[in-house]
């Protein structure tokens, strides 16, 4: 997911929905107190993976996962026998307390899982092998792949979706060997637990968690290990949250030690683009939205739960770039401004346009580059923009985004200046609380009264299949 726009949090929450009704088979399993409390970390690096799809993947069945977002020195692993860590971005180190902490818990009894692949230069994540004395290596591990060791006996398939090879010190046993007899998985005794030091690519990647490769053999693997520190089901396991909040202007800045250096200057930004989003949609965010705002340790993008904000602190290489940052804020915020009604087919696009509007605002020139790359993109597919409705099944992303984008400068062209903002306050002042939905004929009809024509012929002879018989509860005038 690295340098994608990542999907908005219902649409996640919506993923993790479908994943949740196809593993309904869990029978008595599921019943029983679960065997592991894991920890996923985020902490290091937020991926969407390591937020629950690796729990789905492996332990759904006989562990109860929660998140580490907070300081991995700081978290209370009492009432946990399985930690995972990741390799972790390059710009946020492993603590030596972090690592002490992860070390007390192995002795404690616990099971560690890194999987981490090395790489020139090192991910963070070595640091945390090289203090139990094994070494990521940016070495290519090489098919085909072999059990070894207390797994010598296993008949499973194994997959590996490409990797590199570690180096172990002597009280490490290989699990897991390719080609060359290198090994890709392997584990130690650390005073009552284990560490197990593992490629990346023995695992899914899946957002959808739909890649549960390996499952047969590496859950009762970790199950194992982890049944060496007895857990107390009946006692609480929760997610732990970053442990640092401080109010910047409207918002509760939060972030935890590792991206405290960020922190500041992703606020600043939010500021920076707030006013701008003000003068575009000519409205506040709606009432309770955006209060707070999570600074995310990754390059890979943010979030939006309406309330909050999360943003990747290095998304699009900032701050050596700016726009992409700019954007990024303007879109997530952009979803809490949209909210409660959501715009349909057009929800994504128009929060990256009041991302470009408030960049040319800000004078940032990849605003006009992005909008013209996506208006020549979505002509590939509509060379005038007047054939295919996008609300077609199957239409092309581009030529959603694109005929989007084209459909606001239009707007704005014919009904201009600050087409936007006479939408949103019109938006705003029609749409009454508790209305059921809202689609695209009630959004025509509230730019229609945005702007005084009506304008549901020009939509149609742009080939929106909209109809005003269809909207409802949208009044005229205003
Ligand atoms: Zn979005």
């Amino acid at each position: 997911m690295q340098m994608l726009r990542l999907p908005t949090l219902p649409v996640l929450l919506a993923l993790a929905a479908t994943t949740a009704t196809a593993t309904t088979a869990t029978t008595a399993a599921a019943q029983q107190p679960p065997a592991v409390h894991s920890v996923s970390d985020i902490s290091q690096e937020f991926t969407f993976y390591m937020d629950g799809r690796f729990h789905t993947q492996y332990l759904r069945d006989v562990g109860h996962d929660e998140r580490n977002w907070g300081s991995l020195a700081r978290l209370d692993l009492s009432n946990v026998n399985l930690l995972l860590l990741s390799a972790g971005d390059r710009r946020i180190p492993y603590t030596a307390a972090g690592i002490a902490n992860v070390e007390r818990f192995v002795r404690g009894g616990g099971a560690l899982l890194l999987m981490a692949d090395g790489a020139e230069p090192m991910p963070p994540g070595a640091a945390v092998a090289a203090h139990f004395g094994a070494r990521l290596t940016a070495q290519a591990a090489e098919r085909p792949f072999a059990f070894a060791g207390k797994l010598a006996d296993r008949k499973d398939e194994i997959t590996c979706r490409g990797g590199t090879v570690l180096e172990l010190g002597e009280d490490w046993q290989p699990l897991v060997v390719d080609k060359q007899q290198r090994p890709v998985l392997a584990c130690r005794t650390e005073g009552k637990g284990t560490v197990l030091a593992s490629s990346r690519g023995l695992f899914g990647e899946r957002p959808d968690a739909k890649d549960p490769i390996n499952a047969a053999w590496i859950t009762p693997l970790l199950v194992g290990f982890a049944a060496q520190k007895p857990i107390d089901p009946q006692k609480p396991h929760r997610s732990t949250w970053v442990e640092h909040e401080r109010k910047v202007g409207p918002l509760l800045l939060e972030y935890h030690d590792g991206t405290a250096p960020f922190a500041d200057r992703i606020a600043a930004e939010y500021q920076a683009v707030r006013p701008h989003l003000v003068a575009v949609t000519g409205v506040e965010p709606s009432p309770g939205m955006i209060s707070r705002l999570l600074v995310l340790p990754t390059g890979g993008g943010g979030f939006s739960s309406g309330e909050r904000i999360a943003i990747g602190a290095f998304w699009g290489n900032y701050p050596e770039q700016r726009y992409p940052m700019v954007e990024l804020i303007a879109h997530e915020a952009g979803h809490s401004w949209v909210l409660p009604y959501a715009e349909p087919l057009w929800n994504e696009p128009i929060a990256t346009y009041l991302g470009i509007l408030v960049g040319k605002r800000l004078e940032l020139p990849d605003a006009q580059r992005t909008l013209e790359a996506q208006l020549r993109a979505g002509r590939k597919h509509d060379p005038d923009y007047t054939k295919v409705d996008p609300q077609r099944d199957g239409a092309p992303r581009d030529l959603v985004w694109g005929k989007s984008f084209f459909v606001f400068e239009e707007l704005d062209f014919q009904h201009g200046p600050g087409a936007m903002a006479k939408y949103f306050r019109s938006k705003r002042a029609a749409l009454q609380p508790g209305r059921k939905g809202y689609s695209l004929d009630d959004c025509v009809a509230v730019w229609s009264r945005a702007v005084g024509a009506d304008l549901f012929p020009w939509f149609r002879s742009l080939g929106f299949a909209v109809d005003p018989a269809r909207v409802v509860d949208v009044p005229r005038g205003g």
